[in-house]
C-alpha cells in the first residue's frame, strides 16, 4: 500500500480527459488500493485517478462510510437543482458554493467488472458528480460566477506556492489509526 502523491490546480493532468477502462487487472486493483488510502489520509470523500496522475477512467468514494470504486461511471439520468459548498484534494483551502443537479442516477463498473447503478442525493450525488467532472478534465471551480471564480483563484494563488511542481506530498504517519481497513474494498 502507498500514498500517492495528489495533482493540485495548475497540473494540465486535470484538465485532460480520461480514458475508458476495458480491462481490471491486478495493477488496477492495486491503484484503486492506494488511491483509497491516499483519500482517507487527505480526509477526502472522493478522489479521481487524474488526481494522482493516472489517466484511467475511475474514482474512489466515501460518503457516509459507503466506500465505492466507481468504473467508467456515466450520469444516466439527473433531476433537481442544489446549492452546495464544494472543496476539492487538487485545489487545497478553496471552496465554493456549486449548484448540481440535487439526484441523479449513475452507471458505473466495480471491480469486478459488474455494472452497478447508483441513485444518490445529498452530499453522496453532489460527490459522484464532482468525482465524475474529475474524470472529464472539469473542477467545481469551473461552475462560480466570474467574480467567485476570480476570488477562488486569487486565494490559490497564495497557497500554490506550496505546492511545487503542483504535486501536494501527505504526510504518511504509521502511527495514524486506520478507520478503513482493505476489507472494505
Ligand atoms: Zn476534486
Amino acid at each position: 500500500m502507498s500514498i500517492l502523491d495528489i495533482r493540485v490546480l495548475g497540473d494540465p493532468i486535470l484538465r485532460e480527459d480520461t480514458k475508458p477502462v476495458t480491462e481490471i487487472t491486478d495493477e488496477l486493483r492495486a491503484l484503486v488500493r492506494n488511491m483509497f488510502e491516499t483519500m482517507y489520509l487527505a480526509k477526502g470523500i472522493g478522489l479521481a485517478a487524474p488526481q494522482v496522475g493516472r489517466t484511467e477512467r475511475l474514482a474512489v468514494v466515501d460518503v457516509d462510510d459507503n466506500p465505492l470504486v466507481i468504473i467508467n461511471p456515466e450520469v444516466v439520468h439527473a433531476e433537481g437543482k442544489e446549492k452546495g459548498e464544494e472543496g476539492c484534494l487538487s485545489i487545497p483551502d478553496v471552496y465554493g458554493d456549486v449548484e448540481r443537479p440535487a439526484r441523479v442516477r449513475v452507471r458505473a463498473t466495480d471491480l469486478d467488472g459488474k455494472q452497478i447503478e447508483l441513485e444518490a442525493d445529498g452530499l453522496f450525488a453532489r460527490c459522484l458528480q464532482h468525482e465524475i467532472d474529475h474524470l472529464h478534465g472539469k473542477l467545481f471551480i469551473d461552475y462560480l460566477s466570474v467574480l467567485k471564480r476570480r476570488s477562488a483563484l486569487s486565494k490559490w494563488s497564495k497557497e500554490k506556492d506550496k505546492y511545487p511542481g503542483f504535486i501536494r506530498k501527505l504526510e504518511d504517519d504509521p502511527t495514524r489509526t486506520h478507520e478503513h481497513p482493505d476489507e472494505e474494498l
